[in-house]
């Protein structure tokens, strides 16, 4: 495994990787790296001939006061992981190496950042457009991967990808829980034990949805007003959003069930602001929702 912080070197040894006739898969992350990320790593090196990492926590991503300068970083823990997960190269560049000055391109995905994470964090989308255009220009991979904890985002980047003709496949990635359930995320290391108990609320509500929609007969309304009333249950958290959205479109739902729903949460437990998210296929839904006409898909 070889570690790059210039661009120009990492360029180099990819553009060698690619005459070779290598395929190239890359992972973008923020590093503190947990079995999400390995998860994705593996995916990479499973699918790729040469799987690049990247561990840079983009400041463009972050608002002004959110946590960019607490961030949770571990350089040495990271790079065991990378090693064991198969990454042949790990990118890990200075601020001033992707932004020598500050840019002044923006990459705004309109539409889908206005509701969810990008409701609450303005900018954020447009910081992960730009850092993930960047890594796609110097990288130039045939896959990247990202996670599904990040539901959004991996709807942002594709519709990026798509509007953009580039030329990537996005591979989302399935999220990787703890064995109690909680998501995994480099802000977990935040929580008290006290808030860590409690925010197992959001994979327990989660877990429960496709029952309770059945029981409200598949009114979403009334979904999303029973899982905010248990999560009110723990007294640290503190809810930003409960919402039920059709998926990668993020618009509200319809009764003709055209395609995936999307039940995402974002939750405060103190300073630390968690998100966790299931996707019900229309399969799935029908299987909950007996009263809804389900419109035959395309091609079916
Ligand atoms: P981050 O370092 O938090 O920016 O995450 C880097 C990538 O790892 C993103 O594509 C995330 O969606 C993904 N990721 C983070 N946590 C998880 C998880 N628990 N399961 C699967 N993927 C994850």
């Amino acid at each position: 495994m070889q570690v790059f912080t210039k661009i120009s070197e990492l360029r180099k040894a990819i553009e060698e990787k690619r005459e070779q006739g290598c395929s190239i898969g890359l992972v973008p992350t923020m590093g503190f790296l947990h079995e999400g990320h390995a998860s994705l790593i593996s995916r990479a090196r499973r699918e790729n001939d040469c799987v690049v990492l990247s561990i840079f926590v983009n400041p463009t991503q972050f608002g002004p006061n959110e946590d960019l300068d607490r961030y949770p970083r571990n350089p040495e823990g990271d790079l065991r992981i990378a090693e064991t997960n198969g990454a042949d190269f790990v990118f890990m560049p200075e601020a001033n190496e992707m932004y020598p000055r500050p840019a002044a391109t923006r990459i705004s995905v309109s539409g889908i950042t206005s509701l969810l994470c990008g409701a609450s964090r303005p900018g954020h989308f447009d910081g992960v457009g730009l850092i993930v255009s960047k890594l796609f220009h110097i990288v130039k991979p045939h896959r990247a991967y990202f996670g599904m904890k990040d539901a959004q985002q991996v709807a942002v980047v594709s519709r990026m990808v798509e509007d953009l003709n580039l030329d990537v496949e996005i591979v989302p990635c399935p999220i990787v829980r703890g064995e109690d359930g909680l998501a995994l995320s480099s802000r977990n290391v935040y929580l008290s034990p006290e808030q860590r108990s409690q925010a197992l609320v959001l994979s327990e509500t989660l877990r429960k949805a496709p029952e309770w929609l059945a029981e409200v007969g598949g009114d979403t309304e009334r979904l999303k007003a029973r899982i905010s009333t248990r999560i009110r249950e723990m007294p640290l958290a503190d809810i930003e959003y409960v919402e039920i959205l059709t998926y990668p479109d993020l618009e509200a739902p319809s009764a003709e069930v055209e395609s995936s729903w999307i039940i995402a949460l974002a939750v405060r437990f103190g300073s630390t602001r968690l998100i966790d998210n299931r996707l019900l296929t229309r399969d799935d839904l029908a299987k909950v929702i007996h009263s809804i006409p389900m419109q035959v898909a395309k091609g079916e």
